[in-house]
């Protein structure tokens, strides 16, 4: 009788039996067999893998041994080249009466005890090795990647900002990025999200400092998350401000064409009635074309230099008489401008202010009295100020070209605080004016 019908008839004998029966007789199967095969290879004699001298596992044979090594080698030779285990393998046949161990076990037991050294691309900034790929070529691809992803327009000439280097360098194969872990790290993107919890008292404002991002940036990460039906104890997402190890430089030269407007001038005549004005001369918008050279870093502008200039139609000022005695307006100081875009959604994104129509470099008024809170580099924002002026009441002044205050300072209403520029998250020279009320972004309609 062979062997599988002996099995087979074993087995329509088994099925006859109780059901305890059956299970007891099963294991008592599986004993014998796992015997017959230890006993079977002792016979063989045994290999006794060793890693610097101690010894590991036992498995069945020498070739066993080998075999799992060199898939060991070959999963870390996907990642790099001359790949070569650090630690020292030894292999002696044995007779030592232990038991053998699977393939699958001793694959294990060595991926934990060895290291494996490699040759792969070191990515060099400013001379010190900061991921390291798999060859040459995937570096390259990796930096090129790094790029074209601040590749903020067809015409901008684009390059790093530190001394970057491709080497080849031994290092450690577990040490060894994918490309797409590569390139997060060279951009300097953590991989796993933190979370905020919100705390009593907290508004979107403190949330949107305590992260370092804009509520805008804020408002975008979570979507469905409504600042106004904030919950003690809701999580938020924070995604920090990336820590750039390549700075990303994309220079270009565009000439636009602009409005020029001109500041309404009053004069006093007191001959005029009470309360009255005269229009002497009607306003007129000019045009004028522009070339400026624009720098962005990481793919926000941060530079915008005026390279010449030409104007192609004068504007004309508009002249008003007033009469001597006029009321004195209560309102703040209107930073005007027309509106290129609205408070709300735009793209699926909030919209956190209104832009203004201004033309580049002309002079930003604070919108009233008040204490300067920031005035710097914001994000996406750009040069930005913001004013406190009390009540909970903070205005919001982005993409400046120039800032010419400082924090802690307190500045009259209308007082100049800046000039409109385009730096940070934005497509071309105007202001962005926002109305922050206890931390939360209003339309600043009612306001300009
Ligand atoms: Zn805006």
């Amino acid at each position: 009788m062979q062997l599988q019908e002996k099995l087979a008839s074993l087995k329509v004998w088994l099925a006859k039996q109780p059901k305890a029966f059956q299970q007891g007789m099963g294991a008592l199967l599986v004993a014998v067999l796992v015997f017959g095969v230890v006993f079977a290879a002792r016979a063989n004699g045994a290999c006794a893998v060793a890693v610097d001298g101690q010894v590991v596992a036992v498995v069945k044979n020498k070739a066993v041994a080998e075999a799992v090594v060199n898939s060991l080698v070959k999963e870390h030779q996907e990642k790099a080249a001359n790949v070569k285990p650090l630690q020292k393998i030894t292999y002696k046949t044995t007779d030592a009466k232990t038991d053998l161990v699977s393939e699958e076990e001793l694959k294990q037991l060595l991926a934990q005890r060895l290291t494996f050294e490699a040759t792969a691309a070191g990515i060099q900034v400013n001379g010190s090795l900061k991921a390291a790929v798999k060859d040459k070529a995937t570096a390259e691809k990796v930096l090129e990647k790094l790029k074209q992803s601040y590749q903020v327009g067809p015409d901008y000439k684009v390059d790093f900002q530190e001394k970057v280097a491709v080497v080849d360098v031994p290092v450690q194969a577990d040490k060894v990025l994918s490309p797409e872990a590569a390139l997060k790290r060279l951009k300097g993107e953590s991989d796993t999200p933190r979370y905020y919890t919100v705390k009593e008292g907290d508004t979107l404002w403190d949330i949107a400092m305590a992260c370092k991002v804009s509520p805008d940036d804020l408002l975008a990460n979570n979507p469905g998350f409504e600042p106004e039906k904030m919950q003690i104890g809701q999580k938020i997402k924070m995604v920090g401000v990336p820590e750039p190890i390549i700075n990303v430089v994309a220079v270009a030269e565009k000439t636009v064409k602009e409005e020029i407007v001109l500041a309404q001038q009053v004069r006093k005549n007191p001959k005029l009635p009470f309360g009255k004005t005269k229009v002497i001369q009607k306003g007129e918008t000019g045009l004028k074309e522009v070339t400026y050279q624009i720098i962005a870093v990481n793919g926000l502008e941060t530079e915008r230099k005026i390279l010449s200039e030409k104007v192609l139609k004068e504007a004309k000022p508009q002249i008003i008489e007033r009469s001597a005695q006029t009321m004195v307006a209560s309102r703040g100081f209107r930073p005007g401008g027309a509106i290129l875009s609205p408070f709300g959604m735009r793209n699926g994104r909030m919209h956190t202010g209104v832009d203004l129509a201004r033309p580049y470099g002309s002079p930003v008024g604070a919108y009233n009295a008040g204490r300067v809170i920031r005035a710097g580099w914001y994000g996406g924002y750009g040069k930005c100020v913001d004013i406190s002026h009390g009540n909970g009441i903070v205005t919001r002044y982005a993409h400046l070209s120039s800032i010419n205050v400082s924090v802690g300072q307190t500045v009259e209403r209308g007082q100049n605080i800046g000039r409109v520029g385009s730096t940070g998250r934005s497509s071309g020279p105007h202001l962005h004016f926002e109305v922050i009320v206890n931390g939360v972004p209003r339309n600043p309609i009612g306001y300009i």
